[in-house]
């Protein structure tokens, strides 16, 4: 099954049990504040939950781009690591606002999977919440799962947003990709690994966090599920990475020709083939590099992208060359996509050329730095040149050190950020302005607040 059909059957199929289907909204969360990016697809629904936004339907249905780099949900350390993460990515999911509940939830999950998708049984795995006695009566004697399969966990299940907003205890469906892949199942000390790998998440969505961090009940007991589309596609593609689907052929193929480097199994090919995905769909959604907020995320996306590249032997900006592809792909799915390919393509260009300046010149500092390197802990001061000299985020130099197994002083670097802001700050006294911008090869590198949040936020 083709992504797309995966995609039309489920909608279909919650269309056929009662559910309005919703237009798939932008990645920049309107209006609110406590969000970087539209992370799950009950980010446009939460007033809906919270009672505040009335819609003429209890039960709606969506396929909801995602971006999980940044924030509460970060992926962006995982690409590149894992089978199952991406930056960019589509959630289907189901929803009801104060109509059905536990029950309804997971019979229509379970049918869709093992009668619409034709899933065998013995190949899923489910957990819910510790205490949650209701959901675990439903799931043994109503499915009748095996107790082999089922387990109840504490952190895992409870789902929120962000850190403030509705959450509630969850169930997980996961599917057992089978021995020759390592890893152990929801629970175990393995389960990180990439066996088991969760495809759906049901969500029992009960309160609203406040910013205290108190737990209030919502008006009505709802529901909000989430499935990853590229997941799913992979399982029913019969191959376990995610970047083995069909969605990702042609992207990695572009990828491939784009920077001469023909294995598209690398998984530096994966992360840039991964961070189109986000990087695009976000200039779609009118976010624009920059140094703080939701536009130095995306910059920072951008930039691993490059160094990707860069790694691969890319010498030429190559990372603006995907675009096509990627409207090949998804612009039939995504009209607005195709309506800004142009401008995407401009933009992601400038930044190219922008970085590549530095990029030489901060991996040799870099890499120098490695190889003399006593120990296995690069020096704060090194990841803040890095940083401020050369543009490089904390999250590239960390990607960099990760691949040689080394970690990071974090806690240097940030000393390193606060003398330069205390330093900026006396500056300013004295008449000279630095607090705005400090102007480095044409190119912006001051740190500002925003940026160190979203600093401390990724590490
Ligand atoms: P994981 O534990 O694997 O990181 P999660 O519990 O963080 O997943 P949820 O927040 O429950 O994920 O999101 C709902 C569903 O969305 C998941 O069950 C999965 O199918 C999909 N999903 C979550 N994060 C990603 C990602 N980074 N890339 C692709 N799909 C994802
Ligand atoms: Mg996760
Ligand atoms: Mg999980
Ligand atoms: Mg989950």
């Amino acid at each position: 099954m083709k992504s797309a059909e995966i995609r039309q059957a489920f909608l279909s199929f919650f269309e056929e049990h009662g559910h309005t289907i919703v237009p798939t909204s932008s990645l920049v969360p309107g209006n609110d504040p406590t969000l970087l990016f539209t992370n799950a697809g009950m980010v446009p629904f939460k007033d809906v939950f919270l009672g505040r936004d009335p819609r003429p339907y209890v039960r709606a249905t969506s396929a909801q781009r995602c971006v999980r780099a940044g924030g509460k949900h970060n992926d962006l350390d995982n690409v590149g690591y894992t089978a199952r993460h991406h930056t960019f990515f589509e959630m289907l999911g189901n929803f009801s606002f104060g109509d059905y509940f536990k029950r309804d939830a997971i019979r229509f999950a379970w049918t869709f999977l093992t009668e619409t998708l034709g899933l065998p049984k013995d190949k899923l795995w489910v957990t819910v919440h510790i205490s949650d006695d209701e959901a675990e009566r439903i799931w043994k004697d109503e499915i009748g799962i095996d107790p082999e399969r089922f387990s109840k966990l504490d952190e895992d299940n409870f789902w929120q947003m962000g850190d403030t907003g509705p959450c509630g205890p969850s169930s997980e469906i996961f599917f057992d990709h089978g021995p020759e892949v390592w890893g152990g199942p929801p629970g175990s000390p393995e389960e990180d690994g990439d066996r088991y790998i969760e495809i759906w998440n049901l969500v029992f969505m009960q309160f609203d966090r406040d910013a205290e961090g108190t737990l209030n009940p919502l008006p009505k007991p709802s529901i909000d599920t989430g499935m990853g589309l590229e997941r799913v596609a992979a399982v029913m593609q019969g191959v376990h990475s995610n970047y083995e689907i069909d969605l990702f052929q042609n992207l990695l193929q572009a990828a491939a020709s784009a920077t001469g480097y023909a294995d598209t199994t690398a998984p530096s090919l994966r992360v840039i083939a991964d961070h189109i995905r986000s990087c695009a769909f976000l200039i779609a959604d009118d976010v624009l590099p920059s140094n703080e907020g939701r536009g130095y995320v995306l910059r920072r996306i951008i930039r691993r992208a490059i160094r990707h590249g860069h790694k691969l032997g890319a010498t030429e900006p190559f990372f603006h060359k995907l675009v096509d592809a990627l409207d090949t792909e998804m612009g039939d799915a995504y009209p607005e996509l195709r309506d800004a390919r142009d401008q995407i393509t401009r933009v992601l260009l400038k930044e190219e050329e922008q970085f590549a300046r530095t990029l030489d010149h901060g991996m040799g500092l870099l890499s120098a730095a490695l190889d003399n390197l006593q120990g296995d802990v690069l020096p704060g001061e090194t990841v803040f040149k890095l940083y401020d000299t050369y543009g490089f985020p904390y999250d590239l130099t960390a990607d960099v050190c990760r691949e040689r197994e080394v970690t990071l002083d974090e806690e240097g670097f940030h000393r390193e950020l606060e003398a330069q802001r205390e330093r900026a700050r006396a500056a300013s006294q004295f008449g000279a302005d630095y607090s705005a911008s400090i102007e480095l090869d044409g190119e912006t590198t001051f740190t500002g607040y925003d940026r160190l949040e979203d600093q401390s936020s990724v590490t």
